[in-house]
């Protein structure tokens, strides 16, 4: 069965989309540790990050670091903080995450962001990203 991100991929369920590429995607955490949590994902459905072949391991990092310089512009902060859990959804993921304090990377700690908010955070990011 597809990942909830294959079908975000797909444009069956839809998402808060920051970058796009060939093989990967961008979009924002649906719920966000704090203001301008991403996600970045291969579009090629495999679980484990170790798993991924060489090739698109690599295209992914240099595409998450290409969204972190845009993020950083937009939602300011001392460093983007680069995650990888995946023990929710089985989908390769890359959580980027604005940090001005250790602490903000906290997965037990989240921010309430309106529909509104995360739409018009979205499009500013996207138009952050070189
Ligand atoms: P993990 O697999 O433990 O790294 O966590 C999965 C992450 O995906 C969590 O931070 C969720 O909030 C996020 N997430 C789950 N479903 C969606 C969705 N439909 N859109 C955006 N983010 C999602």
């Amino acid at each position: 069965m597809a990942t909830i991100f294959s079908k975000i991929v797909a444009g069956e369920i839809p998402c808060y989309k920051v970058a796009e590429t060939e093989h990967c995607f961008a979009f924002l955490d649906i719920n966000p540790v704090v203001r301008g949590h991403v996600l970045c994902i291969p579009k090629k459905e495999v679980d484990y990050i170790f798993d991924l072949d060489d090739g698109l391991f690599t295209e992914l990092h240099l595409f998450a670091k290409r969204v972190a310089k845009g993020l950083k512009k937009v939602c300011p902060c001392i460093k983007v903080g680069e995650a990888v859990v995946g023990i929710d959804v089985p989908h390769v993921h890359i959580h980027l995450i604005p940090l001005n304090n250790p602490g903000d990377l906290n997965f037990a700690h989240h921010v309430e962001m309106k529909p509104e908010e995360l739409s018009a955070l979205a499009a500013e990011i996207a138009a952050a990203i070189e």
